[in-house]
């Protein structure tokens, strides 16, 4: 992987071959992916946003793994709908990432110095995996040098830094006790860096591209929530959206994993679904866009492994308490409030009835059959009206119409 100078996105794509309705599907998506707080994401159209992105120039992205285990670069290249895995290089500039380049030992460690001297200042830095700090990071080496001095270093001259996975995020299964070789995430070691957490095991692809293709597009970050998780992804409780949410309202619970409750994708919450208490739009946004490919959807409950204090801390079959037992606020009321009606209000419902009254009196008249016929069905007849079927003083009721 030589270092290139990064052109524009839309150069990028011509180069390669890839067809205009593959990329306007995938900015579709991402259109769905991130309905809102994402800038790239909030056109008028996929057209629009494909418009937008072609002119970008490519970011240079560098990327780097430590204690991995490589779910977080699986999930990019295993996204089908187009095969971001080939987008991927016409989108970004990736001018470094152990997994995918050709280039090793020596030619690498040239790949990775060109990158950083040729965009000092303008690259994002990826992490992926947490950072070793115990005994002066001595449990990772890359190239002789400890993690902890590799980190400091890129990120050091980066315009911002990317912490995906929960890994990265804040240090995710190493860190989990005994936590052996002390490892801890990113925004743990870097305090003065713009940091973006991309948490999950693994994190949703199209929400590391919505971020990064911000920046490309306006040199901007999308807007952060108090654990520096995008807001457009993690606004939202799994449970907000979750399709099993009508289970858990109806108290239809999975008791055990092959009962007849589970085998009829019931609520998962008795098996320690941590739905409840997660923020991640795993529920909305499926990965490998195959429907239901998403633990919830293949049986499974939530761990909560875009939560700092969840995944990798709480037994995984530990009951969650439930912050929002009823539905999101986002949703309408399901129970209006009650209270005194005003005169006012009073007064607008009568003219309304009162209109709609007289508007059917006015279509049965017009309509019936019969001679004479005033009556409405279900409608007391007005005062004024005559009396339905009084037709040659024969004295019986009306038929109706
Ligand atoms: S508890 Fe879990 S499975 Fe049940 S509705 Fe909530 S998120 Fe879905």
């Amino acid at each position: 992987m030589a270092y290139r100078k990064p052109g524009t996105i839309g150069e990028s794509l011509a180069r390669s071959g890839v067809s205009r309705r593959d990329f306007l599907e995938f900015c579709a998506r991402l259109m769905v992916a991130a309905p809102a707080g994402l800038a790239i994401a909030s056109h008028f159209g996929p057209e629009a946003v494909a418009k937008e992105l072609a002119k970008a120039r490519r970011p240079s992205v560098i990327w780097l793994h430590f204690q991995d285990c490589t779910g977080c670069t699986e999930t990019l290249l295993r996204t089908s709908k187009p095969d971001i895995g080939t987008l991927l290089f016409d989108l970004i500039s990736l001018d470094y990432h152990e997994t995918v380049m050709a280039a090793s030992g020596k030619q690498a460690e040239a790949a990775l110095r060109d990158a950083m001297t040729e965009n000092a200042g303008k690259y994002v830095c990826v992490v992926e995996g947490s950072i070793p700090t115990k005994d002066h990071g001595v449990y990772m080496k890359l190239a002789g040098r400890p993690a902890l001095e590799v980190l400091q270093d890129v990120a050091g001259r980066a315009a911002a830094v990317i912490a995906i996975g929960s890994c990265a995020s804040w240090g995710g299964v190493p860190s989990s006790g005994p936590n052996p070789t002390g490892a801890v995430g990113v925004d743990a070691l870097l305090k003065d860096k713009a940091i973006v957490n991309i948490p999950g095991c693994p994190p949703n692809p199209y929400t590391f591209l919505g971020v990064v293709l911000q920046y490309a597009t306006n040199g901007t970050l999308p807007a952060l929530d108090a654990e520096k998780r995008p807001l457009f992804a993690f606004d939202r409780y799994i449970h907000d959206h979750c399709p099993r949410r009508a289970h858990f309202d109806a108290g239809r619970f999975t008791r055990e994993f092959g009962d007849a409750g589970h085998r009829q994708g019931w609520c998962l919450y008795q098996m320690g679904c941590k739905g409840p208490i997660t923020h991640a739009g795993c529920s909305t946004r499926h990965f490998n866009e195959i429907p239901d490919v998403w633990p919830i959807g293949i049986g499974a409950p939530c761990v909560g492994c875009t939560e700092r204090t969840v995944a990798f801390k709480v037994p995984i079959f530990e009951k969650s308490e439930v912050p929002t037992p009823m539905p999101s606020a986002l949703y309408p009321e399901i129970r209006p409030e009650t209270g005194s009606v005003s005169p006012v209000a009073t007064g607008i419902a009568g003219t309304v009835v009162g209109a709609v009254l007289g508007a059917a009196y006015v279509a049965a008249k017009r309509f019936s059959k019969v001679a004479g016929d005033e009556a409405v069905p279900g409608v007391p007849l007005p005062p004024s009206a005559p009396a339905a079927g009084k037709d040659k003083g024969s004295g019986s009721g009306g038929k109706g119409v």
